[in-house]
C-alpha cells in the first residue's frame, strides 16, 4: 500500500531527507513540550475531576487516546519538570530524551538532580535503568524457579502423520524469532538480508506455512504447556560473557537467540566435554572418523581442505581470527562523516578488494564487516541493480532454502528443550480425539 506522502519522497535527495526529518523531530519535540505545559496546568486545576475522571492518568488514556505507557510517563515528566526548572531545560533543548527524564523522574530529588540529568545525556535504556537502580538499591536479588504456564499453539501434521514427534510449532518461532538487536530492514539476497526476512518476520513466516498447514489437513491446537521463570542475580562480567556468546553464534545462525537457547549450548557444551558419558561419546566418534579416513584415503593423512580451484577463496580459519582479532570483533565499517559501526552482529570476513578482482587472503586485504555493512559494501562496489538481479536469480532460492532451514532448526530445538514425554502425550490426545 502506498503510504499518503510517500510517493512524492521518492524524488527527494538524501540531504534534504534527513534536513526534513531533523527538523520534523524538532517540532515534534516543541509540540510535546507544549503539551506538558498544559497538562501540568490541567493537574493544577484538577480539570480531570471535573470532567468524571479520578486521574490525570485516566483522563489522558481516555480522552487524549494515550497509551497507558505514554500518559504514566507523560504525567512523570510533567511533574518532574514542574518541580525541577534544570530538567526542563534539559529536555527543552533536546539534550535528554522523554523516555530517559520518565525512567528518572521517580528517583529524582534536589540532591542528585543534577547528576541524574548528566547521566542520562546519550545514555542507552540498559545505562539509564543502572543508574535509576543505584538511587533505589535493593537489598538482595535472590535465585528463584518459578513454574508458569504459557498458552502455545502446537501444530500437528496431517492425521497420518500424526504418531510423529517432530511436529512443528508456530509459537517457538513467535517466541524465538520476535526480536532482532539490529532490526529488519532489507530483502537482500546475501545472508544478512534472508536473515533479516527470517528472523524479523518469524511470526509471518509460521503463519504462511500454517495456513499452508492447513490446506494439506494439518491442525492447530492450543496447549498449556509447563514452562519455568528464573530470576537472578549476575555480574557485569556475566551479561559481557552473554553478548559475547550471542555475537559469536550470530555470525553462525544469523539471529538473535534467546536467553534458554544460550544456556542450552553453553550447558550441552560443557556436559559433552566434562561428563563422563559425553567424553565416551567423543571417544567412540573421534575413533569412528578415524577409522572411515584410514579406510577412505590411506595416503594422505592431513586434513581435507576444499579441492584447488577453491582453496584461493577459502580463508583459513587462523587467518579469520587474526583479522577478528585485530578488527577487536567489530564491524569496521566508517561512513564518510567518520561514524564507525562497531557492531558485533552477524560479523563476516570481507575482502577489500574483492576476491573476483583479484585480491588475495592477506590480512591486509581482510576486514570485518557486519552482515549488512557487507551487503552495502557490495553494492558500492558491483552496482545496486547488479546486486538486485543477483537476488533475483539467486535470492529466491536461497531464501527458501534459509527459510525451510530455519523453519527445521527451530522446531527440532523447540521440541529438544521439551520434555519429549510431553509432546507425545498431547498428540496422543490428539490422536485419540480425531480418531487417528
Ligand atoms: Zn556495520
Amino acid at each position: 500500500m502506498n503510504i499518503p506522502g510517500s510517493r512524492a519522497l521518492k524524488g527527494v535527495s538524501d540531504r534534504k531527507l534527513l534536513n526534513d526529518v531533523r527538523r520534523l523531530s524538532d517540532k515534534e519535540r516543541e509540540t510535546v513540550l507544549s503539551i506538558l505545559v498544559h497538562l501540568i496546568e490541567i493537574d493544577r486545576r484538577r480539570l480531570y475531576l471535573e470532567m468524571g475522571y479520578s486521574s490525570l492518568f485516566k483522563l489522558c488514556v481516555k480522552e487524549l487516546k494515550y497509551s497507558e505507557s505514554v500518559a504514566g510517563r507523560r504525567i512523570a515528566v510533567a511533574r518532574c519538570i514542574k518541580r525541577f526548572p534544570r530538567a526542563y531545560r534539559a529536555l527543552a533543548s533536546g539534550k535528554v530524551n522523554m523516555t530517559n527524564l520518565g525512567l528518572i523522574a521517580k528517583v529524582m530529588t534536589e540532591k542528585n538532580e543534577k547528576e541524574l540529568l548528566g547521566g542520562i545525556i546519550g545514555a542507552s535504556g540498559r545505562e539509564v535503568e543502572r543508574l535509576v537502580s543505584r538511587h533505589n538499591p535493593r537489598t538482595v536479588v535472590r535465585d528463584r524457579v518459578r513454574p508458569v504456564h504459557v498458552r502455545t499453539e502446537i501444530r500437528l501434521r496431517g492425521a497420518d502423520n500424526a504418531g510423529n514427534s517432530k511436529n512443528e510449532t508456530s509459537k517457538s518461532l513467535d517466541r524465538r524469532a520476535g526480536t532482532t538487536p539490529t532490526g529488519g530492514s532489507g530483502k537482500s539476497p546475501n545472508s544478512s538480508g534472508a536473515v533479516d526476512m527470517f528472523s524479523g518476520s518469524g511470526p509471518a513466516a509460521a503463519t504462511e506455512s500454517g495456513s499452508e498447514a492447513a490446506a494439506s489437513g494439518d491442525t492447530a491446537m492450543m496447549v498449556l504447556e509447563e514452562r519455568f521463570e528464573i530470576k537472578f542475580g549476575a555480574s557485569q562480567e556475566f551479561l559481557d560473557k552473554m553478548d559475547h556468546l550471542r555475537s559469536l553464534l550470530s555470525s553462525k545462525h544469523h539471529r538473535h537467540h534467546e536467553f534458554e537457547e544460550l544456556f542450552m549450548i553453553a550447558m550441552d557444551e560443557y556436559i559433552e566435554r566434562h561428563s563422563p558419558e559425553g567424553r565416551i561419546k567423543r571417544k567412540e566418534k573421534r575413533e569412528q572418523r578415524k577409522a572411515t579416513r584410514t579406510s577412505e584415503a590411506p595416503k594422505s593423512d592431513s586434513k581435507q581442505k576444499p579441492d584447488s580451484k577453491e582453496v584461493s577463496r577459502y580463508i583459513p580459519k587462523k587467518v579469520r581470527d587474526e583479522v577478528h582479532a585485530r578488527d577487536k570483533g567489530r564491524c569496521t565499517y566508517v561512513s564518510p562523516g567518520g561514524r564507525r559501526c562497531g557492531s558485533t552482529w552477524d560479523l563476516q570476513v570481507d575482502h577489500i578488494v574483492p576476491f573476483a578482482r583479484g585480491g588475495d587472503n592477506s590480512p591486509s586485504n581482510l576486514r570485518l564487516l557486519c552482515g549488512k555493512h557487507n551487503r552495502l559494501e557490495a553494492e558500492r562496489v558491483y552496482g545496486k541493480e547488479k546486486m538486485a538481479n543477483h537476488a533475483k536469480k539467486h535470492g529466491g532460492q536461497y531464501i527458501k532454502e534459509r527459510g525451510a532451514q530455519y523453519v527445521k532448526e527451530a522446531g527440532e530445538r523447540y521440541i529438544r528443550a521439551r520434555s519429549a514425554q510431553y509432546t507425545k502425550e498431547r498428540v496422543d490426545q490428539h490422536a485419540k480425539k480425531h480418531g487417528e
